[in-house]
């Protein structure tokens, strides 16, 4: 690969003619026309390249896999900027750490990063890359405004987000959570974030009016076009389809591979199968890409909760949500009904088929429906398997998890190794953990002590904070830590207490307050 032959993002339904750089996606986040971006090129790592990764530190690897995609950032910089994003903001020097149940199944932790989630792993990453891109492009000339970005949150998004925007420069985040409508940890974990360039909002209502709220003022032209003009600020979104939180993804899954090799507990060459416990399908097409890129990885099993429409796609080609109810369960994460980065899985299974895309996504949006062709189903049949778990039995298998191996799951795990049970075959399996029990006490104290799903928690474990309930359970079980940041909750200053409406004229006024308390 030449210096001068950076990578180029074109998009998944064929709107982009002039391609985009690397700098200029990441700052663009979605394409124009509504598509997502996809890189031109997916470079190729020998197995060599990949179990030689193991020698070095988390964050040269995932500066390794950034420079052989070509982006057009200086080598050096990629490598400062790397150091910062996975550091000792993390709480484990191996960053994401793989703990063996047994021989043949692997659990990748990959929340041991600031917010206790694995959004971390991305949203530590892509800030960074962001604001060196928008300073990159400010020196060419191509950009003169700051960026705010507006995140409306069910929970663990709103959080990662904001320790990873917090400090940027030329970046200023605010983050719209549903009033009520989180746990006691997630609102703590947002409403004592530091920093000054971040606020937080409750707002009267349920999530989907923080999104409906968000997306209006994202829509609404001229307040857009007033910020710029008598601000020169831009609003922004950093949501999980912007390639820039996908890349870091790609990293931890050949970082993986190499690790497990480098501990004995893989042959260099054999295949290894991955669960993901699945929403958006950001962390499982990431995956996917790994493999591409010449990681032996097998079969890539999708594990859904109750909300199964990726199952049913997975499983018949037909993605339907016509008729679909939204079902609340213990791991919301993936609580999920438009799984907006399948678009990109979709492109890349056609061959690059911008049209069949267009078209699927046309249907979906008019009908609330579509149906892959047969040779493209026949690709996702290849490569995929996929599970659907039951809140109860999701709760069954942290108890049953935890009773075989002294190991405490969080839902989203269980989730994805329940679907592990059902669907391995031969070859070893890396599970992907995607958040630490402790976020999600109240659902791991029901599968503990037999509350069955959706029953409330006896009076007076109903009646302690989420901190008190999770340092209950910590000791219960013995031998499990509460990471210091979720720990200490109760003891951190509230810095934010602000309700505010949904509507688009609230928020697009408390936006404004918020970026002249920045100027
Ligand atoms: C976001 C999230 C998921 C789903 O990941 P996708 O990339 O959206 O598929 C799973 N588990 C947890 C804990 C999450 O926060």
């Amino acid at each position: 690969m030449t210096e001068n032959s950076h990578v180029e993002f074109f998009d998944t339904r064929g709107n982009v003619s002039e391609p985009y750089s690397f700098t200029k996606a990441l700052v663009a986040g979605l394409a124009p026309g509504g598509g997502l971006f996809v890189p031109n090129r997916i470079p190729h790592f020998s197995l060599e390249d990949i179990t030689a990764l193991a020698k070095l530190p988390y964050h040269q690897r995932a500066a390794a896999v950034y420079k052989a995609f070509g982006i057009n950032l200086p080598d050096e910089q990629i490598d400062q900027l790397m150091a910062q994003c996975y550091g000792d903001n993390f709480n484990n020097e191996a960053i994401c750490p793989i703990t063996s149940l047994d021989e043949n199944t692997h659990v990748l932790e990959l929340w041991h990063g600031p917010t206790s989630a694995f959004k971390d792993m991305a949203l530590q990453c892509l800030p960074r890359f962001f604001s060196a891109s928008a300073q990159a492009l400010r020196e060419e000339g191509k950009l003169d405004n700051s960026f705010c970005i507006l995140v409306a949150t069910s929970g663990d998004t709103g959080k990662a987000a904001l320790e990873g925007f917090k400090g940027v420069d030329g970046v200023s985040i605010g983050v719209l959570f549903p009033d009520g409508g989180v746990s006691d940890i997630q609102r703590k974990q947002m409403v004592t974030t530091t920093g000054g360039n971040v606020q937080v909002w409750a707002v009267r209502g349920n999530f989907d009016d923080c999104q409906t709220g968000v997306k209006r003022v994202f829509a609404d032209a001229d307040f857009n076009q007033r910020l710029m003009s008598e601000r020169k600020v831009a609003l922004s979104s950093a949501n999980s389809i912007n390639w820039g939180r996908l890349m870091p993804q790609i990293v931890y899954y050949i970082s993986s591979y190499s690790q497990l090799v480098a501990d004995g507990k893989l042959e260099a060459g054999q295949l290894l199968d991955v669960c993901v416990p699945t929403g958006n399908f950001g962390n499982i097409l990431a995956c996917w890409y790994a493999k591409q890129m010449g990681t032996p990885i097998g079969l890539l099993m999708c594990a859904s909760n109750e909300n199964r429409v990726l199952t049913d796609f997975i499983n018949t080609g037909t993605y339907d949500i016509s008729n679909r109810p939204f079902v609340l369960t213990p791991s919301p994460s993936m609580d999920i009904l438009v799984s907006s980065n399948l678009e990109r899985q979709l492109f890349e299974l056609t061959g690059r088929n911008p049209e069949a895309i267009a078209q699927w996504m046309r249907a979906l949006n008019e009908n609330r429906c579509f149906r892959i062709d047969r040779a493209t189903f026949g690709k996702l049949r290849e490569g995929f398997a996929a599970e659907s778990v039951s809140n109860q039995d999701c709760l069954n298998t942290i108890k049953e998890v935890f009773a075989r191996y002294g190991y405490l799951m969080d839902p989203h795990t269980a989730v994805a190794f329940a679907a592990t049970e059902r669907l391995r075959g031969e070859n070893p399996v890396l599970v992907a953990s995607t958040a630490h029990w402790a976020k999600f006490g109240d659902n791991v104290y029901r599968a503990l002590f037999d509350v069955p799903a959706g029953q409330p928690l006896p009076a007076d474990k109903a009646a302690l904070t989420g901190c008190q309930l999770n340092a209950f359970i910590a000791d219960e079980t013995g031998c499990f830590y509460v990471p210091e940041n979720l720990a200490m909750l109760d003891e951190m200053e509230a810095r934010f207490s602000e309700v505010i409406d949904g509507t688009t004229e609230a928020i697009e006024q408390a936006t404004a307050a918020f970026l002249d308390s920045q100027a």
